[in-house]
This record gives structure tokens, sequence and C-alpha cells, in this order.
């Protein structure tokens, strides 16, 4: 089956937007379904908008009816860590109901593809490192278990009516859209890379260092940034793959690169040209010491290589986006 249109649920936030904009790149129409809670309207350049909620079945339905896309790209989810220990049921209902409305609604019309929007927060604290997909998942928030629930609902779902997912377990999308369309645009922001070019450039004070006393060699914790349009790119080569008979992948979708806190800092000093001032702050709870990618299986599955995911090439891309949207450089000439 070769794919037209894909359906791209919470296709106005971050990463959905970044999707749309490489659906549409690859010569596929992304119609985008959101109910802009958290999405911008102005991130939906790249296909038409269906403004719904993924746990209202008619909304759901109406947008398949219309469009009839050959498979479907699952975003749409709470993601704020702290807001899930705080607010559970809310996590739960969006996550996991809206994600098996969503599944239902696919399935009682025909559409049998998924790419689905998962996690290394589902492994928790890993017993080994890099990580491979092989791992126990033991997730250690409300939001990892929200993300493992889906994948086990899928597994089940796909056995029982022939589904085909992708789970793809995002490391830390960051970065921005090389031609600056789009970018990342949480409220509140709770991500390392933003928070750090705001206190680069004065917005909101100095950046809250959460912990220098972990056992990494600068006390920091470590990531693996994996470049938003890198990351995009991975889900029309999994979406194509599941056309294609693939059968359900479950990826772990990092760059297999690894920064400290402090080396991001660096990165963003070296972009802006100016320090970050900092406040050393406690752990921030439920931090992993360190977390990064085996990328070998999902390197061979998708035949995938990052090509933006270095972290010189992820920090500048998010200047440049957010010297644009905070208008940096307006402001320094006032
Ligand atoms: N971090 C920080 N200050 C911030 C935001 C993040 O020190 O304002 C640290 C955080 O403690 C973690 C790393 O940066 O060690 C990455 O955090 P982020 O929230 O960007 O992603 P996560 O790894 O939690 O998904």
């Amino acid at each position: 089956m070769t794919l037209q249109r894909i359906l791209i649920a919470g296709g106005a936030g971050y990463i959905g937007s970044h999707a749309a904009k490489a659906v549409r790149l690859a010569g596929l129409e992304p119609i985008v379904l959101d109910d802009l809670s958290s999405g911008h309207e102005h991130a939906v350049r790249w296909g038409p908008l269906v403004r719904a909620d993924i746990r209202n079945a008619d909304g759901v339905r109406a947008a398949i009816r219309e469009y009839k896309p050959g498979a479907v790209m699952q975003f749409a989810a709470r993601i704020e860590v702290g807001e899930g220990e705080k607010d559970p049921a809310h996590f739960y209902d969006n996550n996991v109901a809206g994600t098996l409305n969503l599944v239902r609604v696919m399935l009682e019309e025909g559409v049998k593809n998924l790419v689905f929007s998962s996690t290394c927060a589902i492994y928790g604290d890993p017993e080994r490192l890099p990580l491979t997909e092989d791992l126990p998942k033991k997730p250690v928030s409300v939001y990892g278990r929200t993300k493992l629930m889906c994948e086990q609902i899928l597994e089940d779902i796909s056995k029982a009516h022939g589904l085909n997912f992708a789970a793809l377990r995002y490391f830390n999308a960051a970065g921005a859209d090389p031609e600056g369309e789009t970018g990342e645009e949480h409220d509140p922001e709770t991500h390392l890379i933003p928070n750090a070019l705001k206190a680069a450039v004065g917005l909101g004070g100095p950046m809250k260092l959460f912990g220098n006393d972990y056992p990494t060699p600068d006390g920091t914790c470590i990531r693996d940034f994996i470049h938003v349009t890198d990351l995009a790119e991975a889900h029309i080569l999994a979406a194509n793959r599941l056309a294609a008979g693939s059968g359900n992948l479950q990826l772990n979708l990092g760059s297999g690169n690894r920064n400290t806190v402090l080396e991001v800092l660096q990165a963003v000093e070296r972009a802006t040209g100016r320090p970050v001032p900092v406040t050393m702050c406690p752990r921030r709870p439920g931090d992993a010491i360190a977390l990064y990618a085996d990328t070998t299986k999902v390197r061979r599955e998708l035949g995938w290589t990052p090509k933006l995911s270095d972290i010189d090439t992820v920090v500048s891309t998010a200047w440049a986006f957010h010297r644009r949207v905070w208008n940096v450089d307006a402001k320094a000439a006032e």
C-alpha cells in the first residue's frame, strides 16, 4: 500500500508540526488533528487543520471519513512530567484513554497503520547503558506509565485486530526546523535548551540547574539530544515500513550522542555568544542520572541516520528560532 495522506494527531505541537512538514516534504499530505489545547494554530502550515480532541470519537471519525488517511501519527499527549504527578487522572485520560479512542475509531474506519510517540521514560532508571529495546520497562513517572500502557494496549489490539504500529521511544527531542518555520513553544517551558537560551538573553532570570552532584564526569545529568527534524524523518520511514508490511516496530529513537547538562550550556554559549547565568538547585525529582540510546535497531529497521543531531546544530537551530520568536534583535536595538 502506498500512503497519500497521513493524519497527524497533535500536529500543531512541537514534534507534530515538524512531522507535518516532513510529511509534506516526502510528497504526502499531512492532515492535522489537534484541539489546540497546547498546540498552536500558526504551527499548522503544511496541510489542513481539523480541530478536535482525540477523545472525541465523532471528531476523529469525521476527520478520517473526510480525508481517508493511510496512516495516523499520534503525538497528542500531555508531556510535562511534574504535571503528571500532580494530576494523574488528567494524564491517564488524555494519553491513555485518548490514544485508545483514536485507535478504536481508526480500526472502525479501516485505518490500520499507526506511528505512536513513545518515550525512553518507559524504561525508568535503566539497568544498563546505552539503552536497548529489550531492557525492563519500569517507568518511574505517571508520564512514563501512560506511554507504556499505550504500548501494551497497542500490542493487544494489534494481535486481536491486525493493527500495525511503530512505537518510537524518543530520547530528548530538541532543536528547531533548520528553515525556522516551526520550533519549540511550550508554555510553561520546562526543557533544558529553551530555558538556557532564555537565560542567555535575560528572559526570566538565571536558569535553574537541577543538580551538580550526580556521578558523572562534571556532576550533571547525561542526555541524548536528537534533532526534532531527524526525529520527524524517522516517522516517515516508520509509516512507510508499516504500510509495506514490516510488522510492528518498537524502536529507541535517540541520536546515540551523549551530552551533560553543562556541555549543553556551553553549546548555548557558543551559539549565542552570551554567558548562561545559572542558579544551582537540588536535583529535580524523577531525573535519571544518564539516558542515551543504543541506535543499532532503529538504524537497521528504518535505514535511518541522524543528520542534524550534533549538539551545536541542535542548539543553533533552536537559537535561530527563538531569536526570531522572542524578537531578540529588535529588543537589543531599542
Ligand atoms: N534541566 C535543568 N534546568 C532546566 C531544565 C532541565 O537543569 O531548566 C536538566 C534536567 O534536570 C535534566 C536535563 O536538564 O537533567 C534535561 O531535562 P529536560 O527537562 O530538558 O528533559 P528530560 O530529560 O527531563 O526529558
